[in-house]
């Protein structure tokens, strides 16, 4: 017993342990938003998300309304309108009420690629007091940027309802400023990517060892997005280069 206490002991303080324990700080740090899942079930798929999707897009609404995320879902989840969205986020979380491998109902557009192709993001509370709906809107920024980051997308991506069909929406957002909030996710996408340049030409394996699968190789000056480290290997959009061939 008094041996396993000191072989946690020791994996604490190994340098290569401290720089995981540094990569997990800074997951933690920038994943700050709460997101849990209440989605909808198989049987109401044909209401609801009929078709499988490859989104394209992300479309940001306001519920015109001063409902949590959670009662939001759970709204959209038990009746039978053909009106569904993918994700809600209000002061406190992200919650997710349909798969973002599925479509929603939500543009207004029928079956052009704003109810086919993009994945649907509601802010919530935007009739009730602005301080409120000011917070829930600075938390989907966060979480916007976290959907464009892990698809490794830019602010380019994002699309009003309004773009789609010419309603007044997300009306609370645009009446504050859209390129406002546009802003906003690039400020927060500046935080999440970690841009490192190729400075030596190199093939991109599938995993983090030499002997596996490699890619067509980088050429110097490739910028690459990296989003996790392991001692020798960084794990990026192009998979696994070695370490140190980027700067
Ligand atoms: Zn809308």
């Amino acid at each position: 017993m008094f041996y396993y206490k000191q072989k946690i002991l020791f994996f604490y303080i190994t340098p290569r342990s401290l720089n995981c324990f540094i990569f997990m700080k800074k997951e933690v740090c920038t994943m700050s938003i709460a997101k849990r899942k209440n989605l909808v079930s198989r049987s109401m798929y044909k209401y609801k998300c009929p078709y499988k999707m490859e989104p394209n897009t992300i479309t940001i609404h306001n519920t015109d309304n001063n409902a949590s995320a959670f009662s939001e879902v759970a709204y959209m989840r038990r009746n039978t309108h053909l009106t569904s969205f993918h994700w809600a986020v209000d002061e406190k979380e992200a919650v997710q009420g349909i798969p973002t491998t599925r479509n929603a109902w939500h543009s207004g557009d029928g079956n052009g690629d704003g109810n086919r192709k993009s994945i649907s993001v509601e802010i919530c509370r935007s009739t009730g007091s602005l301080s409120v709906f000011k917070k829930c809107e600075k938390n989907a920024a966060i979480f916007v940027a976290e959907l464009l980051h892990h698809r490794n997308w830019g602010v380019d991506r994002l699309r009003r309802h309004y773009d789609w069909s010419g309603k007044d929406c997300p009306h609370m957002t645009m009446k504050l400023g859209w390129l406002r909030f546009v802003n906003m996710v690039q400020e927060e996408l500046y935080k999440l990517d970690d841009i490192k340049v190729v400075t030596k030409k190199t093939y991109p394996r599938k995993k983090n060892n030499l002997l596996s699968k490699k890619y067509s190789p980088l050429k110097v000056g490739t910028k690459v997005h990296v989003y996790k480290e392991t001692k020798h290997w960084s794990y990026t959009n192009y998979k696994w280069i070695f370490k140190k061939r980027l700067k």
